[in-house]
């Protein structure tokens, strides 16, 4: 029975294992309300047994979440997935295929972990996935009284507190990130939302970890625009001529100024250093010689509605929306002579692996990861734990097929579809992009087969969750961008449960609108008797729920997770299930005589993590499968990648166009070229993860400072404090002055300190330099008092009022052109240094000092503007 753990690596969990189920045998007797009281057993342990650590209770705790599982869907989770669970809770990633039950296993650890009262978030890629899991989740944990919150991007902002102090709550990475940093713009305590970083679990874990770590995430807002400064760019790029006054690196896509080219600029633009971190001119520049050098029109971008639209140099796919940052794209705007638009500026900003790097504890589950690993390790010390699949794989791998030209290749695949079709075996294509998953659309249709297009569309989400569900069913042709339907698995014969929702919520729909659609008549046979069944749901009762809930799609899902009111859909549902269960079975038995799901890959992605993920579609839960990948050497991959030698190749073995090959040589050429791609996508994440973790410990410092003050209640010391610093700082540069100079800081001060009509300087530079210290701190609480007196008497409770206002507005204020400066710094750093030094160990000393910059002039400027605060009342 447990052959499994006779494998090394997983045989140290056998005696756990065998504890959950001595557990499980037991907990089994008990009632749904023993049950229930679990949880409320387990936190008194905790609470009250200070040496009982969470690791004790595992067995225990897990026994009783499988036993809630077992009550609410029915099904028992095999010890594999207790296994995952058990890597879940020791910070580890887990890697189970696709389809081995990973949204219950997550369960498991999140229930231990929330026991001590902190806060679990279950992080997924999108909002339908948190949703759907969410659902369930509430159906299981009901059984253990454990609350569960959601948080998507629907969810409004005053409900988000209560969702965050839900035990479990399931949320999306981008509404996790963005309310992060909303709660660290917040302006009054109450608009914090959320609680704490204590566990984290991250569903598709590379996926969020990896793919989307290469961009962060962004607040932006409007700024003010300085046209002149692009106008007056663009004009000294072109009078700079390439090799003479500048240099392009056309692979890292750079230009290097040389000493001639700066000395004209600085020269043009009548100021004395182009590198100045203070002076703007730097970035602007550089934006124009790259617009004149390095974008090329029709190749980078093309002009579209009189708009710059981003192509991908990697996909050739048009990037809808997006924007080149840090003023790049006005610069090529002003060069197409074309409308500029307003720089977007940067308020606050992190990247999900400084994100995820707050949780005291972090885990996470994919079906493809180990390839990754050590990736996950170095930037997030994680490991990477397989899991076997609970009945062995049996999808056959084919070899790829090689072609000689793109043509060539998605005539084969269209081809190759037709057969399939023709004989019924389902068939899931996988592409890279939106254009050439049309592309095969329209040559599906010329050959007059059915199929079913998905790209990554988010608001397709739930109709692409149903659409997967569904593609394992007989004649089917699923076309797929890598995104599309992420997170549900394709079930052989389709899935009776998605099948009769699908077709009550049409009925309904039907009934509630008296639309006129013809139901699909041709989901199946049983439908007359389908039709019967249906009948039975009592639709005014449902228009009443309807009414109150908007989601009109999830309704049914909703009510039937609830079960604590039986409604006339459950009986409904349940017998319709039971009918599509045989036909659907009946179908899988057929597919698998073909030969199971039938993957075919378009492209080498930019990773093999990708290439799996494709694959791990098929051959699900022990089915049989097969996947094969037809390639052409016209794919970017191999264009941008693969240099010469794949080509040759090619040449020499001189094979017609149409012909594919299969070699070992060459797949290993176009393996090689893919790890070029995976280790150039590292190293981006890698180079961004460094320079981002210089201003993550600053954001880190100021973000503590804004929550300290936010929570105080007398912020009156805080401004003291700074008072004092601000003297302090200014003394000591004082000591190492002249006399003249000294006087003329001693008169800052002052005058700082709102002091200056009855302290004389000179006579003040009398003392000696202890006496000055202690005589100006004394001078700041007597004129801080004077005006706090004064305004009390104006209008009691002002001042701390004032306090926290002016403290906060310049901590923002600061920080965010801090935050600008730093993008700058990082754009040019690697220029300034050319040849020297490590680039990122200069940008971490001038962003230090930037940074002792950015405090002292808060501390400054918030003294200065409270101690001349003054109420105006208007009459
Ligand atoms: P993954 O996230 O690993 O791809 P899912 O959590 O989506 O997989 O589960 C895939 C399917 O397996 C679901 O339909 C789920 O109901 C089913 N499943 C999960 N655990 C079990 C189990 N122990 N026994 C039978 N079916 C299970
Ligand atoms: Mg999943």
């Amino acid at each position: 029975m447990f052959n499994f753990l006779l494998n090394k690596p997983l045989g140290k969990y056998k005696n756990v294992i065998k504890k959950i189920n001595t557990f499980y045998k037991i907990i089994e007797e008990y009632s749904d309300e023993k049950l229930n009281k679990q949880t409320t057993k387990f936190k008194l342990i905790l609470q009250n047994e200070k040496n009982i650590s969470i690791e004790s209770i595992l067995p225990e705790v897990f026994a009783t979440a499988k036993e809630a599982i077992k009550r609410a869907t029915g099904l028992v989770l095999f010890d594999l997935q207790l296994i995952g669970g058990i890597i879940l809770h020791q910070n580890n990633i887990a890697e189970m295929k696709t389809g081995e039950g990973k949204t219950l296993v997550a369960i498991l650890p999140a229930y231990l972990n929330s026991l001590n009262g902190k806060s679990v978030h279950i992080v997924t890629v999108n909002d339908y996935l948190a949703k759907r899991d969410s659902l369930l989740a509430q159906k299981i944990l009901s059984y253990l009284n454990v609350k569960v919150g959601l948080i998507t991007q629907d969810v409004e902002y005053h409900y988000r507190k209560q969702e965050y102090k839900c035990n479990i709550t399931y949320i999306t990475n981008s509404e996790l990130g963005f309310d992060y940093l909303r709660d660290n713009m917040a302006i009054h305590q109450n608009e914090i939302v959320q609680k704490d970083f204590y566990y984290a679990i991250i569903d598709e874990v590379d996926s969020i970890l990896i793919d989307e770590a290469r961009t962060p995430l962004i607040i932006s807002g409007k700024t003010e625009f300085k046209h002149s400064f692009y106008e007056e760019s663009k004009d000294i790029a072109s009078s700079l001529i390439n090799q003479e006054d500048y240099e392009v690196d056309e692979k890292s896509r750079n230009i290097t100024l040389t000493e001639k080219g700066i000395t004209l600029c600085e020269k043009k633009l009548e100021i004395k250093n182009l590198y100045d971190a203070n002076s703007p001119w730097i970035k602007y520049i550089l934006n124009a010689i790259k617009a004149k050098e390095l974008f090329i029109k029709n190749r980078d971008y093309i002009i579209k509605n009189n708009e710059i639209t981003i192509v991908d140099e990697f996909t050739g796919r048009i990037l809808e929306g997006r924007r080149w940052s840090e003023g790049l794209h006005q610069a090529i705007e002003i060069k197409e002579n074309i409308q500029v638009t307003a720089e977007n500026k940067t308020l606050a900003s992190i990247t999900y692996q400084n994100l995820f790097l707050l949780y005291k504890k972090l885990c996470g589950m994919t079906g493809t990861a180990k390839t990754e690993e050590n990736e996950f390790f170095k930037i997030y010390k994680l490991n990477v734990i397989e899991v076997p699949t609970n009945k062995p794989c049996k999808r056959k791998d084919l070899a790829d097929l090689v072609f000689q030209s793109e043509y060539y290749k998605w005539q084969a695949v269209a081809d190759e579809c037709l057969d399939m079709y023709k004989i019924g075996r389902p068939s899931l294509v996988g592409t890279t992009n939106i254009e050439k998953s049309e592309l095969l659309a329209k040559m599906l249709d010329k050959l007059n087969i059915p199929y079913n297009l998905l790209n990554a569309k988010p608001e397709n989400l739930s109709r692409e969750a149903e659409i997967i569900t569904q593609a394992g069913r007989k004649h089917s042709i699923t076309i797929s961008t890598n995104m599309a339907g992420r997170g549900t698995d394709i079930i052989l014969g389709g899935n009776p449960y998605k099948l009769a929702e699908i077709i009550i919520n049409k009925y309904i729909k039907q009934q509630l609108t008296s639309e006129n659609s013809t139901m699909n008549k041709s989901i199946n046979d049983d439908f007359f008797h389908i039709k019967h069944i249906l009948k039975k749901i009592n639709l005014k009762g449902l228009k009443i729920a309807i009414q109150s809930n908007t989601n009109r799609e999830s309704i049914v899902s909703t009510m039937l997770s609830d079960k604590t009111q039986k409604n006339s859909i459950t009986d409904v549902y349940n017998n319709i299930v039971e009918i599509y269960k045989i036909s659907c079975e009946k179908e899988k038995n057929e597919i698998l005589n073909l030969g199971g799901l039938y993957v075919i890959g378009t492209e080498r992605h930019e990773s093999r993590r990708i290439d799996n993920q494709l694959r791990g579609r098929s051959g699900r839960q022990g089915d049989k499968g097969t996947s094969r990948f037809f390639l052409s050497l016209q794919d970017n991959l191999f264009r941008i990648f693969g240099g010469s030698t794949i080509e040759n190749l090619m040449k020499k073995l001189n094979i017609n166009d149409n012909t594919p090959i299969e070699s070992t040589i060459l797949s290993q050429s176009l393996n090689a070229a893919q790890k070029k791609v995976e280790s150039y996508f590292y190293d981006i994440r890698k180079k961004l993860f460094e320079y981002d973790e210089v201003i993550n410990s600053q954001r880190q410092a100021i973000y503590t400072e804004r929550r300290k003050i936010l929570k105080s209640i007398y912020t009156k010391d805080c401004i003291i404090s700074y008072g004092e610093e601000t003297i302090n700082e200014m003394l000591t540069i004082y000591e190492k002055n002249n006399k003249t100079t000294k006087i003329q800081i001693l008169t800052q001060i002052l005058q700082l300190l709102s002091i200056n009509n009855h302290v004389n300087p000179q006579e003040l530079n009398k003392m000696n330099y202890k006496d000055i210290k202690y005589f100006l701190y004394e001078q700041l609480r007597i004129s801080y008092d004077l005006k706090e007196a004064y305004l009390e008497q104006l209008r009691p409770g002002l001042i701390r009022q004032l306090e926290k206002y002016y403290l906060l507005q310049q901590i923002d204020k600061a920080w965010q052109e801090h935050i600008e400066k730093m993008n700058l710094l990082k754009e040019y750093i690697g220029w300034r240094s050319y040849g020297q030094q490590d680039p990122i160990i200069e940008y971490k000393n001038e962003a230090f000092t930037l940074f002792i910059n950015m405090i002292t002039y808060i501390r400054q400027t918030v003294i200065y503007l409270i101690l001349r605060s003054r109420l105006i009342i208007n009459t």
